[in-house]
């Protein structure tokens, strides 16, 4: 037959029993997980405080709390609140009923808990199933949130990436022209276009042009800074915006630096390949008003200057070659 204490400890992991003395004379199963094997012979009232409806100070003022619900909690755990039920025995002394209460989660999480912890008719063993399934339902909803939110970026990152040599677009260009604008931030703008482009594909074939465009991002990126914004704008046509750069020594210096790299040969399929390149350079001044469009406009003449003048040369923009690139006779700048 099953012995009372037995019963109790089934029925109520978490109960203990108080001699007449105030000391503990049995402690249920639930406290080992708890770190309170050692319970048994202290002083209940040692290892408890009694937060509501009070604190007894001795086993007389603790039986005077019988039958009230208790909120309490171990001297050794204070952030865990137990709910607590003092019912005297006939000896003088009492059964203490605990359980955690609101705090079922936190203890669960703390203790590492199971429902073998509780007794099976325990309404928190249903709570934790469903604070489980909770669990799992939220992080199953972060981690599809976490992969669509990586895959719009990737997509947002292509839509702004040209795919053979991975600089920017023409629309990551328009993006942060206005951005420029916005922000009435200074820049100057490098419009290059490699010179006789055309011939490379037609006596090489289209592989070779692909592999000249390619080396000219690698030469572009090694030019420049980690602000510029480097875009392939089309065909062998590249634009390189630089903000915070007008100064128009340093733009030259740059500009001839851009030609020497993008001139120099390279081998593609044990051809050695050389083609040159021609730079139109415009900066934003008072009188533009950062007015993106106007600027590209002056680059783009700067460049034709430079073309007709025999390519392979820089030219940055000066009132003397006019304002309106439709006014010009220009059969190799893009209209835009
Ligand atoms: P110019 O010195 O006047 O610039 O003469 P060009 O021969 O370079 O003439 P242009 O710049 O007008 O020619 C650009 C050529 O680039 C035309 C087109 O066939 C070629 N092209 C455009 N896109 C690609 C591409 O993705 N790969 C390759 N290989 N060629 C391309
Ligand atoms: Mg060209």
């Amino acid at each position: 037959m099953i012995s009372v204490s037995e019963l109790l400890s089934v029925l109520r992991p978490l109960h203990l029993c108080i001699g007449k003395t105030g000391h503990i004379t049995q402690v249920g199963r639930g406290f080992d997980k708890l770190g309170q094997r050692d319970l048994t012979g202290r002083r209940f009232l040692e290892m408890f405080e009694i937060l509501r409806p009070s604190q007894p100070r001795n086993m007389a003022e603790t039986l005077d709390l019988a039958g009230q619900v208790l909120r309490l909690r171990l001297r050794s755990e204070p952030d865990i609140l137990l709910r607590g039920l003092v019912i005297a025995d006939q000896q003088g002394g009492a059964i203490v009923d605990l359980s955690f209460g609101i705090a079922v989660v936190d203890a669960v999480q703390r203790f590492g808990l199971t429902a073998k912890d509780f007794a099976a008719s325990d309404l928190a063993v249903e709570l934790l199933f469903l604070q489980e399934a909770k669990s799992s339902a939220m992080s199953a909803s972060f981690s599809l949130n976490a992969r669509l939110n990586g895959a719009r970026l990737a997509a947002e990152a292509e839509a702004l990436t040209d795919g053979l040599t991975g600089l920017h677009n023409r629309r990551a260009l328009d993006g942060a022209l206005s951005q420029l604008s916005k922000t009435r931030t200074d820049f100057a703008v490098l419009h290059i276009d490699l010179d006789k482009f055309k011939q490379v594909n037609d006596t090489l074939g289209h592989a070779v042009g692909d592999a000249l465009l390619k080396q000219a991002a690698s030469v572009m990126r090694r030019c420049t800074r980690q602000d510029d914004l480097l875009v392939r704008a089309g065909g062998d046509e590249f634009v390189i915006i630089c903000p915070g750069l007008v100064d128009e020594l340093r733009l030259s210096e740059l500009s001839q630096t851009l030609i020497k790299g993008l001139s120099a040969p390279i081998t593609v399929d044990a051809t050695e390949v050389a083609i040159g390149a021609s730079v139109g350079v415009a900066t934003s001044t008072p009188s533009t008003q950062h007015d993106a469009a106007h600027i590209i406009e002056r680059a783009d003449i700067a460049l034709y200057a430079a073309k007709r003048s025999g390519r392979g040369r820089h030219v940055i923009w000066t009132p003397a070659l006019g304002t309106r690139l439709n006014d010009l006779d220009i059969p190799h700048v893009s209209s835009r």
